[in-house]
């Protein structure tokens, strides 16, 4: 199946600089940067630069750089922001709302990492 890109996105606005954005940390592929409705007190989103509208798009069609990227991307973000458990932090979730059902809102792919208090079973 072929997938449509929407260049007009807010996601992609952000990508060309068009609207602001708090950025935590940009990679040669990939952003991460604040949500503008935080549902905790670390509510980022992480980004490919490459114009994937979700995650079985970019799998499927990104290159190997590109998805090593985001997903280090998403990593340094937790280590960024001191949550890791790894390296003792509390924690986080990750999340990538996708189609209808999955209730996408932009439809350009991006993970919440959500942190920062006790999430519960769900997000929502
Ligand atoms: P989705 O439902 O997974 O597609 O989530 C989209 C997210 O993008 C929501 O949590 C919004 O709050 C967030 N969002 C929408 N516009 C902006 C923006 O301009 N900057 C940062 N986050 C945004």
């Amino acid at each position: 199946m072929a997938y449509e890109y929407d260049d007009q996105n807010i996601f992609a606005k952000i990508l060309r600089g068009e609207i602001p954005n708090t950025t935590v940390l940009e990679t040669e592929h990939s952003l991460a940067f604040r949500d503008i409705q935080a549902q905790a007190p670390e509510h980022i989103l992480v980004i490919p630069k490459g114009p994937y509208v979700c995650f079985d798009h970019f799998a499927n069609s990104a290159t190997a750089e590109e998805i090593v990227d985001f997903t280090r991307a998403v990593g340094q973000v937790a280590t960024a922001l001191k949550v890791d458990p790894g390296t003792g932090g509390d924690g986080y979730r990750l999340l990538a709302n996708s189609g209808r059902h999955g209730v996408q809102e932009v439809p350009h792919l991006h993970v919440h990492l959500v942190a920062g208090r006790p999430l519960g079973r769900m997000l929502r």
